[in-house]
């Protein structure tokens, strides 16, 4: 079969004193939040792996970048995406395409979408169009309404010629 589809999700807590780093934009929160994580805590760039990884059951993130290892401290997440996709490269497959919906009550996301899904593309080596990036709110529901956090659910299509 030449087709394989994946899907992830993510979640990181909002907290003070952290930069709020999604789809590898510095974004503002209005209360000066940020999210909470052992790499940069990138929630987008986080399911978008997940999903790549699961569309060819190679397991999580968590197995390839343990966030007991200090090497991950911090660490873009853009640059643990191009890793991600070389172990989907080196299996001979390509990214179909990409989507990923993010939960947030704020910042805005809407005015940082393009540039995320020009980030997320540029690593995969796709055209943007590739990278479909919604974002919602929780209407108050919930952790995500209560704006306790920020999550991401993402899906991948890979493909083989
Ligand atoms: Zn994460």
């Amino acid at each position: 079969m030449n087709l394989r589809i994946g899907n992830g999700y993510d979640i990181h807590r909002l907290v003070p004193g952290r930069p709020l780093i999604i789809g590898g934009q510095r974004l503002e929160h209005p209360e000066g939040l940020g999210l909470d994580g052992h790499s940069d805590a990138d929630v987008l760039v986080h399911a978008v792996m997940d999903a790549l990884l699961g569309a060819l059951s190679l397991g999580d993130i968590g197995k390839y970048f343990p966030p007991e290892d200090p090497r991950w401290r911090g660490a873009n997440s853009l640059l643990l995406l191009e890793q991600v996709i070389g172990l989907v490269r080196e299996r001979g497959w390509r990214v179909g395409n990409v989507d990923a919906v993010l939960i947030a009550e704020r910042p805005k996301l809407k005015p940082h979408i393009e540039a995320m899904r020009s980030a997320i593309a540029a690593r995969l080596g796709v055209d943007p169009d590739q990278v479909g990036v919604k974002a919602t709110t929780n209407e108050k529901l919930g952790p995500c309404g209560r704006e306790e956090g920020i999550a991401c659910h993402a899906v991948a299509l890979l493909t083989r010629p």
